[in-house]
Order: structure tokens, then C-alpha cells, then sequence
């Protein structure tokens, strides 16, 4: 089946008419940002809206706003543009790197970050990204605004806890100094969705002991962080044995299931070597790092 079912269109202008229109034309309305994710699914008649509320004219959730403590990333924010931008590059090194194999410049130009939470597919790379840097995530909703952390986000592959009736509106990365973070991804060919991948976010200590960790895997059956992390490797040097430790623990704790993709042994040697090469990263670019 390659035509949706039918449906209506409208565009909204502003957040408040988006929640209007939401509540307006009910449980059966969604809202389309890229559109790379939701329109394949109507295409398969995986979803079946029938109404859809655009809002790529939503100027103001397109944004990137620094403050001393945090950035901001507005919902509509495109792949592209975080790309592009030195800011994310500088203070948050993993996305781009994340950025980078996302799919291709056709899909980085409309895709955005709020359309990629919302999706929440399982091999989805920015979700490991906010997950490591324990990103914020602001939902505005008919009743006001709430912000949850990214692990209360997860519901499960395909589900969030961002109702029907409510709207991503942004992202919040909190600023550490000596912080760094790196993310590797194994695929079959370019452009396409990871096999495995592994994220990782590292704060360094003045005595360059580690302060702070948390590891990430997409694909891997993890939701969230890899637990255990921060109480196996936290307090000490960084080291190839330290970095073998922390693979082992990734490697436990994945559960991935064989696929077109790849054998689960094959997946679990990922996760072991990925997680390696993405603390070796954040530990050289935290010690890059000036203190702020
Ligand atoms: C060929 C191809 C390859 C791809 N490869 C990758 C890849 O390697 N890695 C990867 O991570 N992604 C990949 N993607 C997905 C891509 O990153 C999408 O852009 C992204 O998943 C969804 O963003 P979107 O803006 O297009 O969302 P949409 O398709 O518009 O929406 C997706 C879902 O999120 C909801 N939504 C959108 N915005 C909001 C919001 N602000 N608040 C609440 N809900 C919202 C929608 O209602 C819908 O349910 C690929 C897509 C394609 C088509």
C-alpha cells in the first residue's frame, strides 16, 4: 500500500493554535513537522490520521538559544540546522557526530528533532544523544507547560508519554565544563539506520579522574542509559582497561535480537566495541575542554 487514507490539512501559526487545533479535531488529528517519519507510516496505512496539523510555520519552536547553564533547542529545529550550527558542534560534539550518518542531506533538511522524540523508532539516533546528556524535554499542553526528563519521555519503541493533545516545544541540554561527549554508529551502507550505535557523555574531574558517565546504545534493546555505567568506572582514571570494562557492561546489558541486520553476537560485539571508542572520544574531548 503506497497512498495514505484520506485525511485533512491545516497549518498553525503559533503553539496556542496547535493545542487549539489538537483539541479541535480530536483524538484521530496529528501534528507533521519533516514529515520523513509520519508520512511513510500512512503510506504503509501504519498510521491512519485524520486530520494533520502542520507546523512548520511555528516560528518559534525553530530555534537555538544558548543561556549560561543550558541550550535550547526548539521542536522544529532541522537536522540541518544543528548541523550546521558551531554552537551544537562546540558544546555538544555527539550531535553532530550523530547528525553526520542520519540518513541523507534530503532527509537532515526537513527532518527535526521534536518529529525524531516523537517517532521514538528504537534505532532512532538523536534519542541516545538526549539520553546521554540527560536532555530536558518541554511539553506544552492544554492545562500549561510541563518538562519532563528525557527518561520519563520513553514509553516504549513508538510511544512517548507526550499526549495526543500536547506538543514537543523543546529541548533543553544542560552546559558542564570539562564535559565531553562522542557518538558511533555502525551501518549497512550510508544514509541508512543504525545496525548498532553507541553514545557516550563524560565529565572529568580537575584531577582528571572521571566525575561523571552515562553510556547510550540504539538498536541495542536498551531504553535509556546502560545502567551500572557511573558505579563501575566513575572516580577513576581514564584507561583501555577502564574503556574494556565499560564495553563488557554494555555488552551485558544490551538485548539485541538477530535481524536483516545482523546476528545478536554480531550486535552485542558492537555495543562492547562501540562503547570503547565513544568514552576514549568524550574522555579526549573533555580534557580539550577549558574550565568555564
Ligand atoms: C530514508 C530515511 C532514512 C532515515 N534515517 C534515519 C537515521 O539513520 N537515523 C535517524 O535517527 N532517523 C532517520 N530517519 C528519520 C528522520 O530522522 C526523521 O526526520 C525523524 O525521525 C522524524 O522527524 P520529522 O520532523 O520528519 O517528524 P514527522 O515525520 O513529521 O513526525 C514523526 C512523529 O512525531 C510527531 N511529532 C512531530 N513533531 C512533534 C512535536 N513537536 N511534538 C510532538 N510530536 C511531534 C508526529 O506527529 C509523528 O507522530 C530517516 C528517515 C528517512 C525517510
Amino acid at each position: 500500500m503506497q497512498t495514505p487514507a484520506p485525511f485533512d490539512y491545516v497549518r498553525a501559526s503559533s503553539v496556542a493554535e496547535t493545542l487549539e487545533l489538537l483539541a479541535r479535531h480530536g483524538p484521530e488529528a496529528r501534528v507533521i513537522a519533516g514529515g520523513h517519519s509520519l508520512l511513510p507510516m500512512m503510506k504503509l496505512r501504519l498510521a491512519r490520521p485524520d486530520w494533520l496539523i502542520d507546523i512548520n510555520d511555528v516560528a518559534e519552536l525553530d530555534h537555538i538559544t544558548e543561556e549560561p547553564d543550558r541550550l535550547r533547542i526548539g521542536a522544529l529545529t532541522r537536522h540541518a540546522t544543528l548541523l550546521a550550527s558551531d554552537l551544537v558542534g562546540r558544546l555538544f560534539p555527539i550531535v553532530h557526530d550523530a547528525e553526520r550518518v542520519i540518513a541523507d542531506p534530503v532527509v537532515r533538511n526537513r527532518g527535526s528533532i521534536g518529529g525524531s522524540l516523537g517517532q521514538a523508532d528504537p534505532a532512532e539516533d538523536l534519542t541516545t544523544v538526549c539520553d546521554v546528556l540527560d536532555a530536558e524535554i518541554v511539553i506544552a499542553s492544554p492545562g500549561g507547560e510541563r518538562v519532563l526528563g528525557i527518561a520519563d519521555l520513553h514509553r516504549g519503541p513508538y510511544e512517548t508519554a507526550c499526549e495526543q493533545n500536547e506538543l514537543i516545544t523543546e529541548i533543553r541540554l544542560p552546559i558542564r565544563s570539562r564535559h565531553g561527549s562522542a557518538y558511533e554508529k555502525v551501518e549497512r551502507r550510508v544514509g541508512d539506520w543504525a545496525v548498532a550505535a553507541a553514545g557516550a557523555s563524560v565529565v572529568l574531574a580537575d584531577d582528571g579522574t572521571i566525575e561523571d558517565v552515562t553510556v547510550g546504545l540504539t538498536a541495542l534493546g536498551v531504553e535509556g542509559c546502560v545502567p551500572g555505567m557511573l558505579e563501575a568506572i566513575c572516580q577513576q582514571r581514564p584507561s583501555e582497561e577502564l574503556y574494556a570494562e565499560a564495553g563488557r557492561i554494555a555488552a551485558a546489558a544490551s538485548a539485541p535480537v538477530e535481524d536483516q541486520r545482523g546476528p545478536v553476537d554480531y550486535k552485542r560485539h558492537l555495543a562492547d566495541e562501540l562503547t570503547r571508542r565513544v568514552l576514549r572520544r568524550s574522555v579526549e574531548r573533555a580534557g580539550a575542554m577549558v574550565p568555564a
